[in-house]
């Protein structure tokens, strides 16, 4: 379901068809989960196929694979243009595009020596997470930022995302909403999180968060549109019963939120200042005005 026998993708300085990529088995990458990625999207504009917010998401993967000390020397610049020619290749539009840096075959805990880069992509329309979503809070909290570099976008930091993600599955709600270690609001397992009271949005602040780039154009919209803007650390009980919440990323795009802990919030998606921020995210990444 995400390629073909005609799909091609990038790897390492080459155009190649899917189906003759390889991994190799010997790797840091498959073994301890150390390798970058990221999550991004392209829309069909009036202008063509056009990839959103390319540079903050390029800048991030440099960062993260910096953070990992996984060397990695493609500019922002090689990145759009690879990924334009990718697209293109493919004759794909609106695509979610995936880009991984992985280490080359070494299987100790030394710093990476030599990375390769894979840019895949799969058609997509649509955001992958439902509007109306009961969520619960986890058990799992997310990893701990004295650990784990929180900010960098790794591998291995999704092993947490799958737990949290697959555990709120099972006891019957549509995902997760996931704690620091001191009890605050941090995100879900692959998105951001605002709720809404009295017309003003609150996040949490960063610190064990992936500073999301959608999260970075909420803001943006709510400055545009003077809907305030809170960033602070909150505990899941004062987001209980808000007026309203949603999850938001690439994937996720701007995802309403039904009920926390099976505590509906309280205004109709219709009449909330969320529901104008996720309107406005849309038009924008098609590059429509406000
Ligand atoms: N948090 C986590 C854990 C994520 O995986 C993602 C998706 N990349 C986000 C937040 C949202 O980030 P962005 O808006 O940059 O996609």
């Amino acid at each position: 379901m995400y390629y073909n026998d005609d799909t091609v993708i990038y790897f390492n300085g080459n155009f190649i068809k899917a189906k003759d990529a390889g991994t190799d088995l010997y790797g840091q990458s498959l073994h301890y989960g150390y390798s970058v990625f990221e999550g991004i999207k392209s829309y069909s504009t009036e202008y063509g196929t056009k990839i959103f917010k390319a540079k903050e998401h390029y800048e991030r993967l440099k960062k993260s694979a910096d953070l990992m000390h996984i060397p990695f020397d493609y500019s922002v610049e090689q990145l759009t243009d690879l990924t334009y020619e990718l697209l293109e290749k493919n004759g794909f539009s609106d695509a979610y595009i995936r880009p991984l840096v992985t280490c080359s075959p070494n299987m100790s805990l030394s710093k990476g020596k030599e990375s390769y880069l894979s840019l895949l992509a799969w058609e997509w329309n649509n955001g992958y997470l439902a509007d109306q979503m009961k969520i619960m809070t986890s058990e799992f909290q997310r990893p701990n930022p004295k650990a784990f570099k929180v900010e960098a976008k790794v591998g291995g930091h999704y092993v947490n995302s799958i737990l949290a993600c697959q555990d709120a599955k099972d006891k019957g709600y549509d995902e997760a909403l996931v704690l620091d270690e001191s009890g605050n609001v941090a995100e879900s397992s692959g998105a951001n999180v605002f709720f809404e009271k009295d017309g003003v949005l609150y996040t949490p602040a960063k610190g064990s968060i992936l500073p999301g780039i959608t999260r970075q154009t909420v803001m943006e919209i709510c400055n545009e549109f003077d809907i305030p803007v809170k960033e602070t650390f909150f505990k899941p009980e004062e987001m209980r019963g808000a007026d309203a919440g949603f999850f938001c990323g690439t994937a996720a795009e701007i995802a309403a939120l039904d009920s926390l802990d099976d505590v509906p919030f309280t205004k109709n998606w219709e009449d909330t200042v969320s529901k104008k921020v996720q309107q406005a995210y849309l038009r924008r990444v098609r590059l429509l005005s406000l």
